[in-house]
């Protein structure tokens, strides 16, 4: 004898998913609750399991099963098979995790040509009988026997008489077939089957059961269900449930029908049922479009005393399982019954509407509503949408034409620009221009021009691209890698192929991006700013006119409550660092200064530094730097000010700051006075094979002690300008890619000395830090010796991620999307932290760090310090900050909350 692999629904409860798939488990555990549910019982995911390997039903579970159908017989009062009076079932697929519509349900099973007599005379309606009778053979032809479309041009074989059927007779809707017409649709049906597969159709209802559930564990196996599980991480040993249940009809007449529904509105989380219903109709009518449902609204109209009864146990459900439901119901002659229920999928809008709704209604508390919110989901809360009923019509009309993929969440609508510069020039001429920047790529020097744009779209790259990373830091729309596109910078048209069709869009013509679905349309579509940034930034709105805005606040509070890690951010100028603060930004965890050097005529000044021949020409340009950079940093203290603010020394190799196009070269040539061909040799002579393990960070400080020496310069006496003014400044210089210990020390006593001189001549009291960013493997490695002279670490996990795979992120691209495909990575590891490799190092740093100096402050500073799991490590590993873009600040405060209590 094997174990014990059958329950009955009265056995089992929602914990027990593991075991009754979840179907099962909220089937037993609304019987539990004395829900309407029809009585059955669930064949246990280990049975499917032994099936799987063996091939064979294990031992004891054919008599199982048989115990638990005479259970039910009993119970029903009819038996199955019987000629007169027979019990009908369904049997449905259940795993553990719901994956939609991937495995398969049999519905009336046990009907055969005779037993469809009796029930039409018992119920004197032969119109109910056939077509149970014909939806069975149908699902029985499809599910047990094989019959579906074997092309993708060819239709479903049952589908294709139906619809002859429906010619024949005249009408367009199925429940207007009579009785006559259907009984002649099953013998057609019947034909067809034994046409295909040379057998005919199993009148024995304990054959049909056991091929029912046979089918059902080899449908755990099919395709679809197989490429399901891989894309959702669904392990492939978990098997599926089988739910033997006893039939209900909602197809018997007009007081009958079959509907899904939410316990509350899962695109805005109203506390409202949303749902559709179908009169005289069965299982998946309702979504397969076969007739146009009826909103849930207008069953009041139809059957009061059912749509009263169903409003009642939406409630018991939703205060029950204390979340929002997703359900299915069937009304057989005004009776109600409850089919199924589970938690429901829904917007970020409507998990943070309904987690703070469901803590005033004191059904759960503020650490519930902070577990169970998808910090990314915070997302939808911050981002300009569309205007919902103007987007439906754009698809109506044919109007959305290619999809690519989505890079920065919202919706953007504007006239296509082709160029940056052109982006910044337009803007500049009309601040209230609208535009859309097409490109086949961006790079840093599009800057300005992105800034200008309300989104971009580009034709190649992915999620890691430069367009993908400047969307996230500045919050803007964006969809990358949209193949469709063709774009002809000479004629300034785009070409969007859509179909055998090819639209051309001329800049200047208006396009349309919702960048969280990746979708592209042609022409204008109205978008409406997040409520949020209405609040906090444009000032438009009160926060008390805003429920979306109290929301979102009272939500990231009761996060803050319970989050140890602090929030910072990576910002490089007072206004991102105002955004930060809105959003909870406890810190500047990165300014990047590099970035201030791109700035109007600042760049003349750098290049003039770069291209000077000796170390009194490059101090000369550097004292035309000085006012600018200080200023700057006087600007990002006025507004961070008692918050710590890390700032990195000058990081990025001097090439990159030098002219390249022969018009550029030109250009400084007539302002600094060199030839072309002296800048062309100074050029040559920096180019470096590869400048990402090149003459860059402190080896530029350490070579160039100079250009260090200006930058703490400008930013103590900043810092002492502004603490005159009142403010506790907290400086902290941040040394790039250190790598070994004398590296840190040489630039902190570098950096120490020109500190103290100038707060000395300040006469000012000023604290301030010099620590280092980590973000090679040997610095993880030799932390200990480091932390001597560092008194914060500040993972860059950007580069530390690039120095220990030995990749270059701006190289990825030819590998990266087929070693996804194949598995070899998990995840890209430039978006999620890699915790097994690049993680393990950082424990390594914390550890030693800490052995050396056990107040270091330890923070992290790369991309993944807005990537919720990647934070959570963070938390576990002990350190203090994570910082992000300024649209990050609210998602990593919410996945430092959730770190904590998952602990
Ligand atoms: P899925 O997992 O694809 O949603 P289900 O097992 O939930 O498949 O079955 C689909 C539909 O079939 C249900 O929504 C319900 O309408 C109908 N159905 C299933 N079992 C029964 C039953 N015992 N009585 C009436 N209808 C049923
Ligand atoms: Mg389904
Ligand atoms: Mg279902």
């Amino acid at each position: 004898m094997g174990g014990k692999y059958v329950y009955d629904f009265e056995e089992g409860n929602k914990e027990m998913k593991n075991l009754l798939g979840g179907k099962g488990a909220n089937l037993a555990e609304m019987t539990g609750m004395g829900i309407p549910v029809p009585p059955g019982f669930t064949i246990s995911t280990e049975a499917c399991i032994y099936y799987s390997a063996n091939g064979d039903y294990p031992p004891g579970l054919a008599d199982e099963i048989d115990e638990h159908l005479e259970g039910l017989e009993k119970n029903m009062g009819k038996k199955l098979g019987d000629p007169d009076d027979p019990l009908l079932v369904s049997v449905r697929s259940g795993a553990r995790a719901s994956m939609p519509g991937m495995m398969d349900t049999v519905l009336n099973l046990g009907l055969n040509d005779k037993s469809v007599e009796s029930l039409a005379a018992k119920t004197d309606n032969p119109r109910f009988a056939y077509d149970s009778y014909r939806r069975f053979v149908a699902m029985y032809g499809d599910v047990v026997l094989g019959l579906k479309p074997e092309t993708k041009e060819e239709r479903d074989p049952f589908d294709e008489l139906l619809e002859g059927k429906k010619d024949e007779a005249g009408v367009s809707q199925d429940n207007e077939l009579s009785a006559e017409d259907l009984e002649n649709l099953v013998g057609r049906f019947k034909d067809e089957i034994n046409k295909r597969k040379g057998i005919d159709f199993p009148q024995d209802p304990a054959e049909q059961l056991k091929g029912a559930i046979v089918a059902v564990f080899n449908s755990w196996d099919n395709e679809r269900a197989v490429t399901y599980r891989k894309m959702n991480n669904i392990p492939s040993d978990w098997g599926t449930a089988v739910n033997v249940q006893a039939m209900v009809f909602g197809n018997t007449g007009e007081t009958s029908g079959t509907g899904v529904g939410f316990t509350r509105n899962p695109a805005t989380g109203e506390n409202q049922v949303f749902g559709e219903f179908l009169m005289n109709a069965q299982g998946e009518d309702v979504v397969a479009g076969i007739r146009t449902p009826l909103p849930l609204d207008k069953l009041r109209d139809e059957l009061p005393e059912s749509y009263d009864e169903l409003m009642r146990i939406r409630k018991v459900l939703d205060e029950h399982y204390r979340d929002m439901q997703d359900f299915e119901f069937t009304i057989q002659e005004k009776k109600l019954w409850m089919l199924q229920t589970r938690n429901g999928k829904r917007t970020g809008f409507a998990a943070v509407k309904i987690a703070v709704d469901m803590v005033d209604e004191g059904l759960i508390t503020p650490e519930d509503a902070v577990a169970r919110v998808e910090p990314e989901g915070l997302n939808d809360l911050l981002r300009p949408v569309f205007d919902p009923v103007e987007k439906m019509d754009a698809q109506k009309q044919g109007r959305m034409v290619a999809t690519g993929t989505k890079a920065g969440p919202g919706a953007a609508t504007g006239k296509v620009v082709l160029f940056a510069s052109d982006a910044h020039k337009l803007k500049a001429q009309d601040p209230d221009a609208q535009l859309l920047l097409v490109r086949h790529e961006t790079s840093p020097e599009d800057i300005k021009g992105m800034a200008a744009a309300e989104g971009f779209l580009t034709q190649f790259g992915g999620a890691t691209s430069h367009a993908a990373l400047v969307a996230r830091q500045m919050g803007k729309v964006c969809i990358v890698g949209c193949a469709a596109l063709d774009i002809d910078y000479e004629n300034r048209v785009v070409r969007i192929r859509s179909g055998d069709k090819v639209h051309e869009v001329k800049e200047g013509d208006w396009l349309s991006i919702d960048g969280t679905a990746g979708e592209v349309y042609l022409g204008q579509i109205k978008t409406l700013p997040s409520e949020v940034e209405q609040v906090l930034f444009q000032k438009t709105l009160k926060p008390e006119e805003s429920e979306v805005y109290q929301e979102f606040e009272r939500f990231l509070g009761w996060a803050d409550n319970v989050r140890k890690l602090n929030i910072r951010t990576n910002a490089d100028t007072p206004g991102q660092s105002e955004q930060a603060i809105a959003f909870g930004a406890e810190g500047i965890g990165l300014c990047r200064t590099e970035h201030m050097f791109f700035g109007g005529d600042r760049i003349l000044a750098v290049r003039e530094m770069i291209l000077a021949d000796d170390e009194a020409g490059r101090r000369a340009a550097l004292d035309k730097l000085f006012p600018m950079q200080k200023e700057d940093f006087v600007g990002i203290f006025r507004v961070m000010g008692e918050r710590p603010v890390t700032i990195r020394l000058l990081d990025p190799p001097l090439h990159e700051f030098l002219p390249h196009t022969e018009q550029e070269i030109l250009s400084v040539s007539n302002e600094g006075g060199m030839s072309v061909g002296e800048i062309e040799e100074r050029n040559r002579s920096l180019v470096e094979a590869n400048p990402m393990l090149g003459h860059r960070g402190c080896r530029l400080g350490i070579t160039y002690p100079e250009i260090y020496e200006m930058q703490v310069h400008a930013i103590i006496e900043a810092a002492c300008e502004v603490k005159k003014e009142g403010v506790d400044v907290k400086p902290e210089m941040m040394i790039p890619l250190v790598g070994s210990a004398r590296e840190m020390q040489v630039t902190r006593e570098m950096s120490v000395r020109v500190a103290d001189e100038v707060i000395a001549a300040q006469g000012v009291e000023l604290d301030y830090m010099v620590g280092t960013m980590i973000e090679l493997p040997r610095a993880c490695v030799v932390a200990d010796r480091i932390a001597e002279n560092a008194e914060f670490f500040s993972f860059g996990t950007n580069d530390l991620t690039q120095t220990t795979f030995g990749i270059s992120r701006d190289d990825v691209k030819g590998f990266m999307p087929e070693y996804l495909e194949k598995d070899i990575y998990e995840v890209d590891p430039f978006q999620r932290l890699d915790q097994e490799g690049v993680g393990d190092l950082m424990r390594m740093g914390v550890e030693r760090g800490r052995k050396t100096r056990p107040d270091i402050k330890l923070g992290i500073c790369g991309e993944h310090g807005g990537e919720p799991i990647s934070v959570k490590f963070c938390h576990r590993i002990g350190l203090n900050y994570v910082s992000c873009s300024p649209f990050r600040v609210p998602i990593a405060r919410l996945a430092a909350a959730q770190a904590v209590l998952e602990e």
